[in-house]
């Protein structure tokens, strides 16, 4: 019988239903306090666990064992170990030690470092994140990890992660104990992802080098259809993406990851799934598991799942929203405006301190979610521009204004909480003034951080988030710590006021696609940072680096090894964009366009031949334009040829990186506006490649 959804739901992860079963109580009980509280794991602990674990994987069909860890590619990766152990006699038994399931030791040599590993030791070592269920996956074992040096530099997005969990989980804590809240032990921070893809059929992907060599198209007319009559957006499924989709969802259902909604987006071909939102940590090793789960089984239906952020020019791009709040252990989310007033304090507190931080390090929330990918759609008017700026919506944007007028606190002294309640409304969720066009918007109890781009791994944005938020909560511990009870409301107040009036340049409720926006932003100072190369910088602004260090999420080493792996990703996603777009040119576009002048001219030739006249003006215009549009591509490609040789030869260092932005993709762009403007005059059958039209209407 095929088993109900509740039994398919996690049936390949070692839950904690599993570990209750399968292990000892004492040992399940020091291990959920490992879990609950970040302490240490005894070593008989993670042998009993070993053994339950490998027990249990055996039984549901393992053979191997992987420590999974998210190398700084922002890919995962994998090595995998069989459980066997030979006992003599040409016999086997199934093995697995405590030793093995806590630390791993790839030869991982070949993983980018930025220089970590030349410096201190060349091994790398993983170690058991014990907060992120183990599950199976293709008859392995995969415990998930961290990745480090020998002398535990990160080597890894999991490791930074954890610790600015740790950092905004004390930071919160501390406050909430000013406030009264003695009863909070943990903070933890919740992230619901949003996750944007593409579908096109697996033998016209196969046609297309740019597809196959960078992920998106360098070349390519619009089709006479666009998405400008809006019918693909929630549109119905088409059978086949059904049942890609229902496919999908069991394969991740089965991976206990919780994916609720999907539906069509705005680009044909373009849909979005999201799951039910979870601790981050664990909510980013379910992504990234989701967008391999993706392509494998987009290519068990005969599809290519396309992550990129903007597979084709003239259509949306694909993004991820990033839901972002604060729980503490038992459950309350800490951005819930409330019913009561004391919950309202609560909430304006850590309200004001995500608005400075926001505000404060906007530098490094962009920087998070630079791209070459995501450069094509940050400001290109579909996707959130590249200021970054805070949506509150009307009924919140009223409060902040009450609260820096002193409408709300200045003239009620003695009833003040009633008044509370009456300024926040009773409002669950924000469903009046949903703003797609902010960054950054608050959506009725948590913040949305919309400027992901669909690749991204999404450690290094919550890195961010979370670690400029404890630091806006250890400046307000700062000014409050010394507050007697009696007179912390007075005290909160005036610090929620000063820290609206300080950083409301943030808060903008308009439409953030218009040129007035981008000149209003620069008068109030924020940082517009254009593209990836603009972006770099944060990661070694001394602000930054004293607030990382200050929190214990990345030394100066890991900072500037990360600054030189961003700008080496940078460059090289150029590099190889601008190779593969010659290769293109010269052996596909412009041979097709060749052999179609050639045979008009033929054409042309033949019927001077025999007297006939009619079509030859016509034809020979063609001609001409054509050949025009040929020699401007020719010429153009030698210019990026020279240019990319240019680029290679310099010193891997961010002029290098803006080289290649401001000259090498400028001259991409040119050859593909000839390119594109040859294209719709090519009859079918001419180009060895499916046209957009092939590629994004016929699925
Ligand atoms: P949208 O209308 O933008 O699609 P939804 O209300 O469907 O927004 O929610 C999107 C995501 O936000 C879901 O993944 C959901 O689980 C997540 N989410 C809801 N509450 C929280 C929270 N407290 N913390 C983090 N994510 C949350
Ligand atoms: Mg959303």
């Amino acid at each position: 019988m095929e088993k109900t959804i509740p039994e398919l739901f996690g049936s390949l992860v070692f839950s904690d239903k599993i570990m209750r079963d399968k292990l000892p109580n004492d040992m399940y009980k020091a291990l959920r306090k490992t879990i609950d509280n970040n302490t240490h794991l005894e070593l008989d602990v993670a042998n009993a666990v070993a053994v339950a674990m490998k027990e249990w994987a055996v039984e549901n069909g393992a053979t191997h064992y992987t420590h999974w860890f998210q190398p700084m590619t922002g890919y995962t990766a994998e090595k995998h170990d069989s459980f066997i152990c030979p006992v003599g006699q040409g016999e086997v038994i199934m093995e697995f030690s405590g030793k093995e399931l806590v630390k791993g030791e790839p030869d991982a040599s070949s993983f980018p470092s930025g220089g970590i590993r030349a410096t201190f030791e060349a091994r790398g070592y993983t170690a058991w994140d014990p907060t992120s269920p183990a599950f199976i996956k293709d008859k392995t074992l995969y415990i998930p990890t961290a990745f480090c040096s020998y002398s535990g530099e990160a080597l890894d997005k999991k490791t930074p992660l954890l610790r600015s969990m740790d950092a905004i989980s004390k930071e919160a804590v501390r406050i909430l104990k000013l406030l009264g809240r003695d009863d909070v032990t943990n903070v933890l921070t919740t992230v619901g992802p949003e996750q944007e893809y593409f579908l096109i059929d697996r033998e016209d992907y196969k046609k297309r080098k740019d597809l196959i060599f960078t992920g998106r198209t360098l070349l390519g007319a619009p089709a006479p259809k666009g998405q400008e009559m809006d019918d693909h957006y929630f549109g119905n499924l088409r059978t086949r993406v059904a049942a890609f989709m229902h496919d999908l969802d069991e394969e991740l259902w089965k991976l206990g990851i919780p994916v609720k909604t999907k539906h069509n987006e705005v680009a044909p071909c373009q849909h979005e799934l999201a799951p039910v939102f979870d601790t981050t940590n664990v909510a980013v090793d379910h992504n990234q598991l989701t967008m391999e789960i993706m392509k494998k089984v987009a290519e068990k239906h005969g599809y290519m799942c396309l992550l990129h952020e903007k597979p084709f020019a003239g259509i949306n791009g694909s993004g991820k929203h990033n839901n972002w709040s604060l729980s503490t252990n038992d459950g309350e989310n800490l951005l819930n405006p409330g019913k009561t007033p004391a919950e309202n304090t609560q909430f304006l507190i850590f309200l004001s301190a995500v608005i400075k931080a926001v505000d404060e390090y906007a530098d490094l929330l962009r920087l998070s979610v630079a791209s070459a990918g995501n450069d094509h759609r940050l400001g290109a008017n579909e996707a959130p521009p590249a200021i970054i700026s805070i949506f509150l919506g009307d009924e919140l944007t009223g409060v902040i204004e009450a609260i820096e007028k002193d409408e709300y606190f200045g003239k009620v002294e003695k009833v003040k909480m009633e008044t509370g309640a009456k300024v926040i409304p009773h409002f669950t969720k924000d469903t009046t003034d949903r703003n797609r066009t902010s960054p950054f918007a608050f959506t009725g109890n948590k913040f949305e951080f919309r400027s992901l781009g669909s690749s991204v791994s999404i450690a290094g944005p919550n890195i961010m988030l979370n670690t400029a938020v404890a630091e806006a909560l250890s400046q307000f511990y700062e000014v409050l710590k010394d507050v007697k009870p009696s007179d912390m409301d007075d005290a909160v107040h005036s610090l929620v006021k000063d820290t609206i009036i300080k950083h409301k340049r943030i808060i903008f409720n308009g439409n953030g696609y218009t040129d007035e926006w981008v000149k209003e932003a620069e008068k109030r100072g924020l940082y517009n940072l254009k593209a990836t190369p603009d972006a770099m910088g944060a990661l070694i602004a001394e602000k930054n680096v004293k607030m990382f260090i200050k929190h214990g999420i990345y030394s100066e080493t890991e900072l500037k090894s990360r600054y030189e792996i961003r700008i080496e990703n940078y460059t090289k996603t150029i590099h190889i964009e601008a190779l593969t777009l010659k290769d293109m040119v010269l052996k596909q576009f412009a041979p097709s366009l060749a052999a179609y002048i050639d045979d008009l001219t033929e054409s042309v030739l033949q019927r001077k031949q025999l007297g006939i006249d009619v079509g030859c003006d016509t034809q020979t215009e063609l001609i001409k334009k054509l050949a025009g549009y040929y020699d401007e591509i020719i010429k153009t490609t030698k210019k990026l040829s020279e240019d990319t040789d240019k680029a290679e030869a310099m010193d891997p260092d961010i002029e290098q990186a803006k080289f290649y932005h401001d000259v090498v993709i400028s001259d991409m762009d040119e050859i593909r506006k000839y390119a594109d403007a040859a294209e719709p005059l090519l009859p079918e059958g001419y180009l060895p490649y499916p046209t957009y039209e092939e590629m994004l209407f016929y699925v």
